[in-house]
């Protein structure tokens, strides 16, 4: 179609609709407006990201004193009404609310725990795009989580180390906290002169005046609520661009010994690229902060944040998440084995890429263990049973094993290429394990049902497969 008869097509068509719309419709009384859920019925967080609505994007725009540790912002979401909604919630802990609009109206609401329950002056059809925009400030609360490591905005001696898997981010700005609900971000962040913040995305902008520097950042591919970060503090900040040309962000909190290893940042990025396909976003980079508080690195997207400076390993498993976890996410968090078993694997591959050691003897040394030692064999990767166990060593190592059984069952052709499809089809998607299942027997033409139930549900050591 050539572009002057598909403005034709496009009028008329503007013609046609106008006249269907003009015949009159129900009255609006005799259309149902109901509350969206306070959850999306997750089964280890019931109550995280909220049901009747859908985000597009969310704008983030704060200032943060490292001094007084006051959060004072102002949260702007665009989502769709995907019910006719009298009422719905978004997910934040903490804060004083100071405004609250819908579509530029006023609207009540109510705290319920990390519910904040939002009644718009009117209901919101389905299909119809809101704007919320919420105004707020405080001392961010930092979230333990069931197996009691500590998360959200948690401050460090020299501002904040801000993580959000798998419940943070309300502790720092109000979402629907679901890994199914991805939108695109930016962030505006004022803080005082002399202090760096490492949003997600490109950086934008960064303006110094009257002793406050305000950093703006866009990500402009989905990204689910957890994976948003805005750590801040003093950093010594490398941009450069890979071969590639995406831009690449490297900050080092100066007080950290240094060493080579971010160096290999590029060719990793250029290693699982050539293995599971394109690059899924706009930037890469590392923040590496010290935060000893905090004990454990992040894959936030397209940048991931670091306690300390990463060893290899670490930092390959990070970045291989951009892929899995990231770009290709959960849909329910027991299911996180998708995530923690890729990207422990893709240490392994990378070990075995650089001629050091193969997947197969990690695979090899793991198996090593009796089956007496339950607790590295249980519970299985497949059914981490509580939110408890969501990051236990077996849902990492049972997990990355799975995948390298797997390889080995099949062969590498078919396995390289179940993982590539599972990247590009799943782009920017959410996924369950069964759907892995599907395209690992598809790919392979094997019955792989009871390959699967030994080595992701079973609770004890595999012995056959
Ligand atoms: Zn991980």
């Amino acid at each position: 179609m050539d572009r002057i008869r598909f403005q034709r097509a496009v009028r008329w068509l503007g013609v046609l609709l106008a006249a269907v719309l003009a015949v009159p419709t129900q009255p609006a009384a005799a259309q149902e407006f109901t509350p969206g859920s306070a959850g999306l019925g997750d089964p280890f967080f019931p109550l995280a990201g909220n049901g009747g609505y859908d985000v597009g994007h969310y704008s983030l725009a704060f200032s943060y004193d490292p001094a007084t540790r006051v959060l004072d912002g102002t949260a702007t979401l665009t989502a769709t009404a995907t019910q006719n909604l009298s009422r719905f919630d978004l997910d934040l802990r903490g804060f004083d609310i100071e405004r609250l609009t819908v579509n530029g109206s006023a609207a009540s609401y109510t705290r319920e725990g990390q519910e904040l329950v939002i009644t718009p002056s009117a209901g919101l059809p389905a299909g119809a795009v809101f704007r919320v925009v919420v105004g707020y400030s405080g001392v961010p609360e930092v979230i333990t989580d069931p197996d009691e490591s500590i998360e959200g905005f948690v401050p460090t001696d020299d501002g904040a180390f801000v993580v959000g898997e798998p419940q943070g981010s309300p502790g720092w700005y109000p979402a629907n906290d679901n890994p199914r609900d991805k939108a695109t971000y930016d962030f505006t962040v004022t803080v005082p002169a002399g202090i760096t913040v490492m949003a997600n995305g490109v950086l934008a902008a960064r303006t110094t005046a009257g002793g406050r520097t305000t950093f703006v950042w866009r990500n402009t591919s989905p990204m689910a609520p957890y994976l948003a970060t805005a750590t801040l503090g003093r950093f010594d900040l490398t941009q450069y661009t890979l071969p590639s040309g995406i831009p690449s962000y490297v900050a080092v909190d100066p007080t950290l010994p240094t060493g080579n290893v971010l160096r290999k940042l590029p060719d990793m990025v250029e290693f699982y690229t050539s293995i599971y396909g394109p690059y899924p976003f706009e930037a890469v980079g590392a923040v590496v902060d010290d935060a000893p508080e905090v004990g454990y690195s992040l894959e936030t997207q397209t940048k991931p944040v670091f306690y300390r400076m990463p060893d290899e390993a670490t930092l390959a498993h990070e970045i291989s998440h951009m892929w899995y976890g990231d770009s290709v996410t959960l849909t329910e968090w027991p299911d996180m084995w998708l995530h923690e078993g890729f990207a422990t694997w893709s240490e392994w591959i990378w070990s075995e890429h650089l001629g050091r050691k193969s997947a197969h003897n990690w695979f090899k040394t793991l198996y090593n263990t009796p089956p007496q030692q339950t607790a590295f064999w249980t519970p299985p990767p497949g059914d981490p049973g509580s939110a408890e166990f969501l990051f236990n060593g077996t849902i990492y190592y049972r997990g990355a094993m799975t995948l390298q059984a797997l390889r080995e069952k099949i062969g590498d052709g078919d396995f390289f290429e179940i993982l590539r499809r599972w990247a590009a089809e799943h782009r920017y998607g959410n996924v369950r394990t069964p759907q892995f299942v599907a395209l690992a027997e598809q790919v392979s033409g094997m019955q792989l049902d009871h390959f699967f139930d030994v080595w992701l549900y079973q609770p004890e050591k595999p012995t056959s497969w």
